[in-house]
């Protein structure tokens, strides 16, 4: 993404659009950063510029990857799957992924308003690989990683707005789980949440919450039952 001098006249109304804090303003003109741009196009595709000064530039390999986990409107080449994770997660009812005793979890780098780069990301798969988890295939992550969780590219400097490291695992290995991801507060320079899905029991009980809250963390569960057509009998997912 590049700004056009010759027609920017330093309004600096594009400043507020970018996620990433990646435009500032240098002797009236807007200046994008591009070590810090993760070639979202908001402010592109926004239409915010009433110069028309805001304009992309082709993005090679590997600079192309930050477009495809940024640009909402972007598909993965491998997964043909826009955005950064899966919906799988969401629909659990439908597709079965996370079956009786199996419990899935979405570890988000980046967000709300830092951005990652994957070596931040890859830090976490690193450490996970190894403890029992399977990544999920349909993640874009999980295609830039090898077995052992290390980057098969080295794409270590591209920095995204988020990254999403999705997998799953067995009931009875969530404590272990989440002490690792604990021990990685420190070491993980950039801001990660995670969220653990979990089915219900038929009697309501949520079979992971006691686990999680052993471990010390707070918990907000967040329940989400597709009704109608596609439904599956015994439990959905929170
Ligand atoms: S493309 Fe996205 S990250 Fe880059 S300057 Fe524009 S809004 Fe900011
Ligand atoms: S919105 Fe357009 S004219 Fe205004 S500062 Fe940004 S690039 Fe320059």
């Amino acid at each position: 993404m590049i700004v056009d001098e010759e027609k920017c006249v330093g309004c600096g109304v594009c400043v507020l659009y970018c996620p990433v804090n990646a435009i500032s303003l240098e002797r009236g003109k807007a200046r994008i950063d591009e070590a810090r741009c993760v070639e979202c196009y908001t402010c592109y595709r926004s239409g915010v510029c009433p110069e028309d000064a805001i304009r992309t530039t082709a993005l090679g390999w590997p600079r192309e990857i930050r477009n495809a986990f940024s640009d909402v409107a972007s598909s993965h080449k491998v997964t043909g799957i826009p955005g950064r994770g899966t919906e799988e997660m969401k629909t659990n009812d439908v597709t079965d992924r996370y079956g009786w005793g199996e419990v899935g979890f979405c570890v988000e780098l980046g967000r709300p308003g830092l951005g990652t780069s994957f070596k931040e990301a890859e830090k976490v798969s690193i450490a996970l690989a190894g403890k029992g988890v399977e990544f999920e295939k349909q993640n874009p992550y999980t295609h830039l990683i090898d077995e052992s969780g290390k980057l098969r590219f080295n794409i270590g400097e591209e920095r995204v707005i988020s990254c999403l490291i999705e997998f799953k695992t067995n009931l009875e290995n969530v404590p272990e789980i989440l002490r690792t991801l604990r021990s990685l507060e420190s070491e993980v320079e950039t801001v990660f949440t995670v969220g653990v899905i979990s089915r219900f029991n038929p009697d309501g009980s949520i079979p992971v919450l006691p686990l999680i809250e052993s471990e010390g963390f707070k918990v907000r569960p967040n329940a989400k039952i597709n009704l109608g057509l596609g439904k599956r009998s015994g439990g959905g997912s929170w």
